[in-house]
C-alpha cells in the first residue's frame, strides 16, 4: 500500500485531531503516502482532498474539532454517490481508507469496502454507542465536561437548596449520563437502557430533603426525554420544583482529555498497521486496554450494551 486517505465523518469528538495526527505520523513512518479527505464523504464525492505532511498535523494533538471538518452526506448513501467518490480515489490513487467517526461512517465504510476499497473505521463519537470497543474516542472530554459544569452547578444548588435536572447528550446511549452520574455523585440517573420509575426519583428527594439534604442533581440522558419534560412529570406528580440545565455542544467541543489523546493515537496508528497488513471491512477498538479488530459488518449488526451493575451501584451510593 503507497497511498492512504483519512476522513472525519458525523458528529465531531473531541480527539479526532489526535486520531488524524497518529494516522498521518504512522503511514509516512512507514513510508506511505497520506491524503486528507475534507467534509467526511461529502468532501470525498467533491474530491476535497489533499496531500497531508508531517506538518500537516503539528500542533492539533491538543485541539477539539477536526482539522479535516465533518459533514453529513445524504448522497453517500446512494449508489451512484459511493461510485462518485471511489472515482475520486481512484483519481489520486489512494489505494485504502480510513474513516473516523460513528455507525453511519461505518456503514459508508463498509460500502466501499464491498466495492473492493479497503476502509478500516476508528470509532470517534462523544456518546461511546459503539459495540466492540470499551470507549470511543471523545467520551473521556465530553464526561470531563459534564463533571465540570455539574460540579459549578452544585455551587448554586446548594446555595439555593435546590433540585437541578442535567440533560446530557448520548443519542440512544446512556453512558454519558451513568459514568456522569457516578462520578458526580448524583441522586437519581434517567438511562434508555433501565426503566427508572419516577417514584423512584420522587422518592429519593423527598428522602433527601427530609435528612436535610441542601441540593439534589438528577442526570437525564437525551435518549430517556428532555430535561424540561422530567421537570414537568416531576412537578406534576409530587409539586416539587427543579431547574432544568441543558448542556447540549458544550459537551461536543473543547481539548481532548489525556485518555483521548492516547486512545486516538493508539486505534489512528493500528488503523494503518491493518490497512499494511492487507485486511479491510475492520474496525479498531479497545478491550481491557488491549487494541482489537472486528468485522465492521458485525458492529454495524450488534448492539452496544452498557454495564447495569454500575448503575444498581449508582444507586446503592445514592440512598
Ligand atoms: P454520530 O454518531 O456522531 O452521529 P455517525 O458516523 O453515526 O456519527 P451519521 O450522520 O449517521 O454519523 O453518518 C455519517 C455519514 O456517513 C453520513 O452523512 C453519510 O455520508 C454516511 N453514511 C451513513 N449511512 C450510510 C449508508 N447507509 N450508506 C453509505 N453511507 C452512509
Amino acid at each position: 500500500m503507497k497511498k492512504i486517505g483519512v476522513l472525519t465523518s458525523g458528529g465531531d469528538a473531541p480527539g479526532m485531531n489526535a486520531a488524524i495526527r497518529s494516522v498521518v505520523r504512522k503511514a509516512i513512518y512507514h513510508n506511505i503516502e497520506v491524503y486528507g479527505i475534507k467534509y467526511g464523504y461529502q468532501g470525498l464525492i467533491d474530491g476535497d482532498i489533499e496531500k497531508m505532511e508531517l506538518g500537516s498535523v503539528g500542533d492539533i494533538i491538543q485541539r477539539g474539532g477536526t482539522k479535516l471538518y465533518s459533514a453529513r452526506c445524504e448522497e453517500f448513501k446512494t449508489e451512484e454517490g459511493q461510485l462518485k467518490g471511489i472515482e475520486q480515489l481512484k483519481k489520486h490513487g489512494i489505494e485504502g481508507l480510513i474513516a473516523v467517526g460513528g455507525d453511519g461512517t461505518f456503514m459508508g465504510a463498509k460500502k466501499l469496502t464491498e466495492k473492493g476499497y479497503p476502509c478500516i473505521g476508528v470509532p470517534g463519537t462523544i456518546d461511546n454507542d459503539i459495540p466492540g470497543t470499551d470507549f470511543t474516542i471523545g467520551f473521556d472530554t465530553a464526561l470531563n465536561t459534564i463533571i465540570d459544569a455539574i460540579d459549578k452547578i452544585r455551587d448554586t444548588a446548594t446555595s439555593h437548596e435546590r433540585t437541578f435536572i442535567i440533560e446530557v447528550m448520548g443519542r440512544d446511549a446512556g453512558d454519558l449520563a451513568l459514568w456522569a452520574g457516578l462520578a458526580d455523585g448524583a441522586e437519581s440517573i434517567m438511562i434508555p437502557e433501565a426503566e427508572d420509575e419516577l417514584e423512584d426519583i420522587i422518592d429519593r428527594l423527598r428522602r433527601g430533603h427530609e435528612r436535610g439534604k441542601k441540593h439534589s442533581i438528577i442526570i437525564v440522558a437525551e435518549g430517556v426525554c428532555t430535561g424540561g419534560e422530567l421537570a414537568r412529570r416531576i412537578d406534576e406528580a409530587a409539586g416539587l420544583e427543579s431547574r432544568v440545565t441543558v448542556l447540549g455542544h458544550t459537551q461536543r467541543g473543547g481539548s481532548p482529555s489525556a485518555s483521548d489523546r492516547v486512545l486516538a493515537s493508539r486505534l489512528g496508528a493500528y488503523a494503518v498497521d491493518l490497512l499494511i497488513e492487507g485486511k479491510a471491512g475492520r474496525m479498531v477498538g479497545i478491550q481491557s486496554n488491549k487494541l482489537v479488530d472486528h468485522d465492521i459488518v458485525e458492529i454495524l449488526n450488534a448492539k452496544h450494551t452498557l454495564d447495569l451493575d454500575m448503575y444498581r451501584l449508582s444507586k446503592e451510593l445514592s440512598i
